[in-house]
């Protein structure tokens, strides 16, 4: 992890990140924009969150417009319309249940429509500020496992078996350092294994060319 902390600094940060950075840590921006960030290209969930954000920059205003503004104005990331009944959904939840404040606490947000495991760790460690949780993407998934420190099939159970397996200390940090590295350099379909800088303390699992 040391040795990642120094590959990717000055590297570009994924969106999330980049909100957060640019919106204050504002828990509904880093909510709605990771939302959004399924299945997507980070570009585009940057340029399609602020675009949102300039119109319905709270959950007061997000909940009145239509599917169909938001829509519009979240086009073209992934599965778009779902996502814009989410947003709008989860957006009345926080005003009717939350007192229009996004909840702090894991059980809370996995109750608000469309908010998954993945989604509300990320929100409690980017705009909480939580050492308690690991976010658990596709990538970190995969990288654990080729690492080896984990041994799962799907990115739940690695969630957990990473509890156990690495220093709490990492845990808000893994999501970032595994993202961007995945990102960069260990890529799901032909990794850049020859400049990996933790090659010499990876066993490559799962991969057929060495
Ligand atoms: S050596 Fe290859 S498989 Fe291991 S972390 Fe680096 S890029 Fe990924």
């Amino acid at each position: 992890m040391r040795t990642l902390a120094r590959e990717i600094d000055g590297t570009e940060l994924p969106a999330i990140e980049k909100i957060s950075e640019s919106q204050q840590e504002n828990p509904f921006h880093v909510l709605i924009s990771t939302l959004l960030s399924a299945r997507t290209q980070d570009a585009t969930t940057l340029a399609a969150s602020t675009r949102l954000f300039n119109v319905a920059p709270t959950p007061q205003a997000m909940a009145k417009l239509t599917v169909k503004q938001i829509e519009k104005l979240i086009f073209p990331v992934g599965f778009f319309h779902n996502k814009a009944k989410f947003v709008k959904a989860a957006s009345r939840m926080l005003i009717e249940k939350f007192e229009g404040r996004v909840p702090g606490n894991l059980e809370h947000l996995v109750s608000l429509p469309g908010v998954g495991r993945k989604t509300a760790t990320l929100v409690l460690i980017v705009a909480f500020h939580s050492r308690q949780h690991i976010c658990v993407d596709i990538h970190v998934h995969r990288i654990s496992n080729r690492l080896g420190w984990v041994k799962t099939t799907s990115p739940g159970d690695t969630e957990q078996a990473l509890y156990r397996a690495t220093d709490p200390r990492w845990w808000p940090l893994l999501n970032l350092y595994l993202v961007t590295w995945g990102q960069n350099v260990c890529r799901p379909v032909y990794p850049r294994c020859g400049e990996c800088a933790i090659a010499a303390d990876c066993p490559r699992v799962g991969l057929r060319r060495r």
